[in-house]
Parts: C-alpha cells; structure tokens; sequence
C-alpha cells in the first residue's frame, strides 16, 4: 500500500511542488486548500493523476480526513508581503487555528507532522546570516506581525504538541524561495522584477536598494523539505540559498539577464522591511547533506519562461 501525505496549501506555489514531488514517489496526496492565494491553475495537470485528490478546504475551521495518513504537512499561509497585508485576519487564524487543526489531524493519526516555517521568525534580523538559535528581531504590533507571529505562534504549537502529546514533528524556516507558479501579482521582488524587466519598464526598488535577499529554486528548496521530513532531527531548520544580494543589484542583475531596456524607479521602503536576510545552512548541511544547486541565473532564466507562459 502507498504511504499517504497530506498537504495543506497544496494548491499554493510550493504547496503544488510538494504534491508533484511526493506523486513522483509514489505517495498518495491528498491536496487540501482554500484557494485564498493558491490557485486550481496550478494542480490541474495532477488531476486525474493516480493517487492525486483535490479537497477545497479551509482549515481554520477543522479538518477532518477519514483513512490512514502517514505524514501530514502544513503549507497553507498566504506567504507574500502583498497577501499577508490583504489578508492579515486569515493569515492570523490559518496560522494560529489552521496548525491547531492540522496538528490535531497528525496527532489523531499517529502521522507525523511537518511545518512549513519562515525567515520571518527573525524579523528584521540584528545577526547575519541567520542561524536556528538566532531568537530574532519581530515587532509584534507592526505590519507583518500577522504572518510573523502568526509562524512563531504555529512554531510555538508545534514544538508543544510534540512535548506534551508527543507527536513527531519537523520545522523547516523557509528562506525566500522563487520559481514556476508564483503568482505573477503576489507583489514579491522576483515577480515584479522579472515582469517589469520583460515589459521593459521601471524595476521597482524599495528604500534605496541596500536591503539584502538571498533566492532560492523551487527544486532545490523541495529536496530540503523531503530530507529534512524523512531525518530524525525535530528542528527547526533553516533552508535557503546563502548566496545573498542587495536588492539594488539584483534589480540590475535582471535588467542584464533578461537584456531588457528597464530602468530603476526607487519607491518608499515598506515598514519593517526587514534589512537583511540570509540563510545559515550549516545545520541543513550536516544534518540532511543538503544545499542548494541551481544557480540564480538558470533558476532565474526557467522562471522567466514559466511567466512568459502564464502571461
Ligand atoms: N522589493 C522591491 N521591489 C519590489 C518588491 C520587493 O524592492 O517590487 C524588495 C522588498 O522591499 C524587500 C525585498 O525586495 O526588501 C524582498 O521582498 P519580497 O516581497 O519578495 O519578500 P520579503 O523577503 O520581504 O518577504
């Protein structure tokens, strides 16, 4: 018999390369999603896929899945600036209610549990790059408190379901991460730059550009999250590419990649906007014998081909 995967947010952007991936060996998965910021465009060449289903779900509410289930991991979160700030009650609640319900699911399982963190527990960081035991730097009344404490929150109940009910966990801390299926207007940074660039207009720059990113491939970032999944390590673990860029000169660098004739148009640096962010992958290293090995270019070049396409 296959073992049996749940993914929430699975309709999402790395949600959708979860199921890819785990139908690839052969799991069955079943998606669950809301489709607040995911979407069916992006699953539906995995319908009719054997092993494959589809429950549009919202899990702040409950969640309940009749059969056996193996591992049961939690993506669902709108995960862009742009989204969290539209949605900042629904983020809160998937957050909070949505890793209670999803971790009640595990527990009654007997499956184990795997959540789907961030970079955002470090807030705006004072120590880089950013190792596990860095406990951060997170305003808790500003703007993106809602999807920052809201993953803390998730982190904190997490680790205390495993304490006291004793359910088998993993954390990964997702660094920014880009490829195919992200929505062209979820407002982040590799979306609107390479749509811009391809447009030949104004590259967005917030705040004068010395902020710092570090961009990691889809592929490279699902083959963390499998390893880590199958490891005996709790967590958290941090998974991203360390290789970090001021944003200024990732803008140039997609101007000069896509030949492209943009100029810059600098724009008001949102609040909180964290100043740097890179990855300390030591542990990953170790741990998982993981790290990163598509390089931006080529990363960058296939996403721009999936945009070309989605457009
Ligand atoms: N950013 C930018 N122009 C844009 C979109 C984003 O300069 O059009 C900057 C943003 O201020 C941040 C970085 O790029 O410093 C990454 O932003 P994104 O929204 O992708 O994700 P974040 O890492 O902030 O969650």
């Amino acid at each position: 018999m296959n073992r049996r995967v749940v993914i929430t947010g699975g309709a999402g952007f790395i949600g959708s390369h979860l199921c890819e991936y785990f139908l690839g060996k052969s799991y069955d998965v079943l998606c669950v999603d809301n489709l607040l910021t995911g979407s069916m465009d992006n699953i539906s060449h995995l319908s009719g896929v054997k092993g494959f289903v589809f429950m549009n779900h919202d899990i702040t509410n409950d969640l309940q899945v009749p059969g056996r289930v193996d591992y049961v991991l939690n993506f669902a979160s709108p995960a862009s600036p742009v989204d969290y700030l539209e949605h900042p009650i629904e983020t809160l609640k998937v957050g909070s209610f949505g890793t209670h319900t999803s971790i009640g699911l595990a527990k009654e399982k007997g499956a184990r549990y795997f959540l789907a963190s961030t970079s955002e527990v470090y807030g705006d960081p004072l120590v880089n790059p950013q190792p596990e035991t860095y406990w951060g730097n997170v305003n808790s009344v500003g703007p993106r408190s809602v999807y920052d404490e809201a993953k803390r929150f998730a982190e904190a109940m997490t680790i205390g379901y495993h304490r006291f009910h004793k359910v088998d966990v993993r954390i990964v801390r997702i660094f920014n991460t880009y490829g195919p299926r992200m929505r062209l207007n979820d407002g982040r940074v590799v979306p609107n730059f390479v749509m811009q660039a391809l447009h030949n207009e104004p590259l967005t720059v917030y705040g004068d550009g010395s902020q710092t990113r570090s961009f990691c491939y889809v592929s490279d970032l699902v083959e963390g999250i499998y390893r880590l999944l199958v490891s005996d390590y709790v967590g958290p673990v941090n998974l991203g590419n360390p290789e970090e860029w001021k944003i200024i000169d990732f803008a140039r660098h997609i101007i000069a990649l896509s030949g492209s004739r943009s100029t810059i148009a600098y724009k008001p640096l949102p609040q909180d906007d964290p100043k740097q962010r890179r990855p300390d992958i030591a542990l990953a290293k170790r741990l998982l014998a993981w790290e990163p090995k598509v390089g931006l270019d080529e990363g960058l070049r296939k996403t721009m081909g999936h945009f070309l396409k989605q457009r």
